[in-house]
């Protein structure tokens, strides 16, 4: 039988990202990091513009390009005036010269709504990423978000009707954490239909308020195997959506690396989950086979996670009926299992 991944394709542009480290954040979140993440522990907009001008113009010296300009670290849709505007006609400059395809932000579900979105989708911005983090009023109270799930569910809505890309990105593992919810989070975000999602387990971080509460014994994070397992559960359920689900953990950074205290922190995370998840959906694929499998042919593109990290899952393919000879990497789009 043939069969395809059931993920969506991968978007084909490159993304310029600019850090915003905290810029237009109302105030710091128990769990957040972005000092140590980026090594900046604020944003200096003038000397960020001024220096985006000069990277801008000597890629395109150098016929590089399109990007997808992406501000992220902040909360872009409350940075005070003029800013926006400035990075927004920045971006539509280079946008004319054809070095910029798209612009996104990332921002918080408490700091959009309709006037302010469609003056920045009028100002070039295509796409807001919602840091919603959890659909739940408990686990929102208890990690301090300040604002409730149907106010979530509203921004995504207010996104969608400005005209504007949704992206949502969810903080599995929060104060308030309880068996089911991030699956309930990941149904609910999947529902939204949004462009992308980005997974990022809790991390304790050093010099966050949630690295006093663990230190105090008042929260206790994810694992690395619960956090694979809860990713891997919630990868098909986006993917049938057809929601390209962009980043799973935090990228591992010599900052970050050095102060993250506790947690699911693994720099192949990703990789384990995304492996798990295409296990499963070859287990259901051999059960209807109904008999032993003799061959699996895998798109060559999917060998680097196929048995995940240190080949952990190859014990797994083995109990499914096949050998190291029965599956084979090979140049095309689908699977042949036989
Ligand atoms: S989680 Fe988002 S809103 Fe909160 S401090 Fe960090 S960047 Fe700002």
């Amino acid at each position: 039988m043939r069969f395809s991944h059931s993920e969506p394709q991968p978007a084909s542009a490159r993304i310029w990202p600019v850090f915003l480290p905290f810029a237009g954040c109302p105030y710091r979140c128990v769990f957040c990091a972005q000092d140590k993440q980026t090594g900046r522990d604020h944003a200096d907009l003038a000397a960020i513009l001024d220096q985006l001008e000069t990277d801008f113009d000597s890629v395109l010296a150098q016929g590089r390009g399109p990007y997808e300009l992406a501000f992220y670290g902040g909360t872009f849709t409350a940075l005070p005036a003029p800013w926006p505007e400035r990075f927004l006609d920045l971006a539509t400059r280079f946008r004319k010269r054809g070095l910029i395809a798209r612009v996104r932000c990332s921002t918080r579900p408490d700091c959009v709504d309709s006037d302010g979105l469609e003056r920045l989708s009028a100002l070039g911005l295509d796409m807001v990423e919602l840091g919603i983090q959890s659909f739940d009023d408990e686990a929102l109270r208890a990690s301090g978000r300040g604002y409730s799930g149907a106010v979530a569910r509203g921004a995504c809505d207010t996104v969608r009707a400005s005209g504007l890309a949704l992206g949502v990105q969810l903080l599995p593992g929060l104060p308030g954490d309880r068996p089911g919810l991030f699956q309930s989070d990941v149904r609910t975000a999947a529902g939204l239909k949004p462009e992308t999602a980005r997974l990022y387990p809790c991390l304790v971080v050093r010099g966050t308020p949630l690295a006093d509460l663990w230190e105090r014994g008042a929260y206790v994070p994810w694992t690395t195997d619960r956090a694979v397992r809860e990713l891997a559960e919630a990868l098909p359920v986006l993917w049938a959506e057809g929601v390209r689900v962009i980043r799973l953990g935090l990228a591992p950074e010599p900052t970050l690396d050095e102060n993250v205290l506790a947690g699911p922190f693994h720099p192949a995370l990703g990789q384990s989950a995304r492996a798990l998840a295409l296990l499963e959906i070859i287990r259901t694929r051999v059960a209807e086979l109904e008999q032993r499998p003799s061959l699996l042919e895998v798109p060559s593109r999917y060998s680097g996670e196929f048995y995940g990290h240190g080949r952990e899952l190859a014990p797994a393919y083995f109990e499914l009926g096949f050998s190291r000879d029965s599956i084979r990497f090979v140049d095309t789009d689908s699977f042949l299992l036989e």
